[in-house]
């Protein structure tokens, strides 16, 4: 993300070609094949992730998008992009809310760039929690932490600082390498049943095991709850932390639909995952992390008492709002297509009034919404970055450029179109010198605001 009190947007920088077609799970046998391969044959050869059925009913579907975080080089904007679907599905027997996993999740994550640690309020999110479940669960120097998608260590490093031995887990070779070298014990495999299993073998069996925005993102989302029940004492908890799909819906935060988001989940439809597993939920969460996210404590079912009462509550919140019936998930497309024409009706008029315009961020979410809005470098000329790893990139599908933020006082922009919505605040603080030369802000959801 970015260096000191710099906002987090998501960075990841794909090296893989993105013009790597053996990224679908499409049984095919050429490229050729691939390309043309319907994408209602892809759905129900894959079926519901959870339960299985067949997938038949549409939540939103965005067209096709290249996966959101395969920044380009300049070198490569002249070669093909590999498009895929992000035609969203519920699932009409158990309700899961899902995208088929049409980019292979070895594709997307092998050799990424993505360091947590860039994010100062992620970070502090991270430390609050640490100290949280120190006290919760009584940990010191014979308990041991696990966390799954551990990323650079930014939360681990906190245990570490208190003495609590750790294991962190980190699919990318490449992350969990700078982990090792800042003292966070790394191992790089993706979780499921059996490297959990083996995990568990060779370190022991973990008084709490972490999962932070890698539940919803992972395509197995089964094997990897019996890989956290696998690593799990008996006695012991799992915390994991995903976007609450009531807030995704409520707040219009479609620009969170992407490759690497596979499911979006109720409390309702994470219970019967962990379930499947042998996890039951005994508390909940509600967070404001990343638009809204519930963090989700759960333990083996044999030890589970009874749910506190906020489970039922929220529970009850979903139910409210028609999350607990098939029929309550229509209507979410319209509401997409209405950011859609507000924001690209704003800077058609705004280059027709010859204003100027630049981005701030280049979060992932913001190329699904790029690419659903269609925009490329005529309505908006460069977006910029506080991650050093993002400059002089572009962006995927609409090969927009990413620059330096000292950029944006250089050109001077009217507008600039904050893209991280979820940070608006931070950045329009971090920002506030732009307001000198008359710039406004604009912040496309959950409703255009120019501000
Ligand atoms: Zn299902």
């Amino acid at each position: 993300m970015a260096e000191g009190t710099a906002p987090a947007t998501d960075v990841r920088l794909a090296d893989a070609p993105v013009t790597d077609v053996s990224a679908t799970d499409v049984p095919v046998a050429d490229v050729a094949e691939a390309e043309v391969v319907d994408v209602v044959d892809v759905v129900d050869s894959v079926g519901c992730r959870l339960c299985g059925a067949v997938l038949t009913r549409t939540f939103v579907d965005l067209g096709m998008s290249p996966p959101c975080e395969s920044y380009l080089r300049a070198d490569q904007l002249d070669s093909g992009e590999t498009f895929y679907p992000l035609h969203v599905r519920i699932c009409d027997n158990c309700l899961l809310v899902q995208l088929p996993a049409y980019v292979a999740a070895d594709d997307v994550f092998s050799d990424y760039l993505y360091f947590s640690s860039y994010s100062t309020s992620w970070v502090e999110h991270a430390r609050r929690f640490v100290v949280d479940m120190q006290e919760r669960l009584d940990l010191g120097a014979e308990s041991l932490i696990v966390e799954a998608a551990s990323n650079d260590g930014y939360l681990l490093q906190h245990a570490t600082a208190l003495g609590i031995p750790v294991l962190g887990i980190e699919p990318a070779a490449n992350i969990a390498e700078i982990a090792n070298h800042k003292g966070i014990r790394t191992e790089s495999y993706f979780l499921g049943e059996a490297t959990g299993t083996d995990a568990a073998s060779r370190h022991g069996k973990a008084d709490l095991v972490v999962g932070n925005n890698v539940f919803a993102h992972v395509p197995d989302i089964v094997d990897f709850a019996k890989g956290l029940r696998a690593l799990v004492k008996d006695d012991g908890l799992v915390s994991l932390e995903f976007p609450h799909l009531l807030r995704l819906i409520e707040n219009r935060q479609y620009d969170t639909i992407y490759h690497e988001h596979y499911s979006y989940l109720t409390l309702k439809t994470a219970g019967l995952a962990l379930e499947k597993a042998g996890l039951q939920i005994v508390d909940v969460q509600e967070l404001q992390s990343h638009g809204g996210s519930l963090r989700v404590f759960s333990t083996p079912i044999e030890t589970a008492g009874a749910p506190t009462e906020i489970v039922g509550k929220v529970l009850q919140d979903e139910a409210d709002a028609g999350l607990h019936s098939v029929e309550g998930h229509a209507g979410f497309a319209a509401e997409v297509f209405a950011i859609k024409a507000e924001l690209v009706t704003f800077l058609v008029e705004a280059a027709r009034s010859g204003k100027s315009v630049a981005g701030y961020g280049a979060p992932g979410k913001g190329n699904t919404l790029l690419n659903h809005c269609g925009i490329r470098e005529d309505l908006l000329p460069y977006t910029v970055d506080r991650s050093p790893h993002k400059h002089g990139m572009y962006l995927p599908g609409t090969h927009i450029p990413i620059f330096a933020p000292e950029r944006l006082a250089e050109t001077r922009p009217d507008y600039i179109v904050i893209l991280p919505w979820n940070l608006r605040a931070e950045i329009v603080h971090q920002l506030g010198y732009a307001r000198e030369w008359g710039a406004k802000f604009v912040v496309p959801i959950p409703r255009l605001e120019v501000i």
